[in-house]
C-alpha cells in the first residue's frame, strides 16, 4: 500500500520500564547516581494509567487513527516471577481490548519477558541494558521457542486470537527468533534491522512505520501523540502494521 504510515508504539506492559536503569553517561552508572534525572537515560517510568488509554483511543478515533501496539506479554517481577499483562494491569487490558475489537488498536508480540529473565535487575556499578534485550542469538534454540511460544498463547487468551506481528525488543533477534515466530503463527516481523531466511515470515522495514515507546506518552503527555498525528496525516493515511 502506497502512502500509509503505521503508528507503532512499545514496551506496553514491560517492566524493562522499571529496572533498564542506566545513565548516558558511562561514569555515572555508580549507585543512586543513574536514578537522578539528568543522568537517567531510560528508565524508570510508569505504566501508562487507564485514563491515558481512554485519551489514546479517543485521539485515534477523533483523528480516523490507528496503533499498533508492542505488548510484552508478561512483567517480570524482581524474583524473576512472570505475570501475565492483563493480570498485571487488568484495567489497561480490558480498555485495550475495546480498541482492538474496534479495530483502532493492533497488538503485536514484543516478546515473551523483553529481557533476560533473572539477569535483569540493575547493576550496581554498571548498565544493564544488554539484558533488557530477549533474543540475543546466544540464547539457546529452545529459549525462542519457548519464548515465542509462551507469549502467543498469553496474548492469545487475552484478545482472543492469534497475533500476527512480532517486534523484537530492542530490535534484537536471529534466525531462531524467525523459526519459532513462524512455527507459532506470526506472519511478520518488524524491525529496523532485516535478516533474510527461508521462512514465510515477511520481515519488514521500518519506512512505513513511526515507531516510538509508551515512554514518550508517559512523559510528554497524550499532546505529544497528537502531535505526531496531525503532522503525519498531513499526507499520510494511517494503517495497522498487519494492514500494510
Ligand atoms: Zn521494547
Amino acid at each position: 500500500m502506497n502512502n500509509y504510515i503505521a503508528l507503532r508504539m512499545d514496551d506496553v506492559g514491560a517492566s524493562s520500564k522499571k529496572f533498564n536503569v542506566y545513565s548516558k553517561y558511562p561514569f555515572c552508572n555508580t549507585l543512586f547516581l543513574k536514578y537522578l534525572p539528568p543522568f537517567r537515560a531510560w528508565g524508570p517510568y510508569n505504566e501508562l494509567s487507564e485514563e491515558k488509554w481512554f485519551d489514546i483511543l479517543n485521539l485515534l478515533s477523533k483523528f480516523n487513527a490507528k496503533l499498533t501496539i508492542g505488548v510484552t506479554a508478561c512483567y517480570v517481577n524482581k524474583d524473576s516471577s512472570l505475570i501475565p499483562f492483563y493480570e498485571k494491569f487488568p484495567g489497561q487490558a480490558k480498555i485495550i481490548l475495546s480498541g482492538v475489537q474496534n479495530e483502532l488498536i493492533e497488538v503485536a508480540n514484543h516478546g515473551l519477558s523483553h529481557c533476560i529473565i533473572g539477569k535483569h535487575l540493575p547493576n550496581m556499578f554498571s548498565s544493564n541494558r544488554k539484558n533488557h534485550r530477549e533474543f540475543w542469538d546466544c540464547m539457546p534454540r529452545k529459549w525462542h521457542f519457548d519464548h515465542i511460544k509462551t507469549s502467543q498463547k498469553i496474548l492469545k487468551d487475552w484478545i482472543g486470537y492469534q497475533v500476527s506481528t512480532f517486534i523484537p525488543p530492542g530490535n534484537v533477534y536471529s534466525l531462531d527468533t524467525i523459526d519459532a515466530a513462524e512455527e507459532f503463527g506470526i506472519m511478520r516481523i518488524n524491525s529496523s534491522k532485516i535478516i533474510p531466511s527461508q521462512t514465510k515470515v515477511n520481515i519488514i522495514n521500518e519506512d512505513s512505520v513511526y515507531p516510538f515507546h509508551d515512554r514518550e506518552i508517559e512523559l510528554y503527555g497524550i499532546a505529544w501523540l497528537e502531535n505526531r498525528i496531525k503532522e503525519l496525516k498531513q499526507n499520510q493515511e494511517f494503517a495497522l502494521i498487519r494492514d500494510l
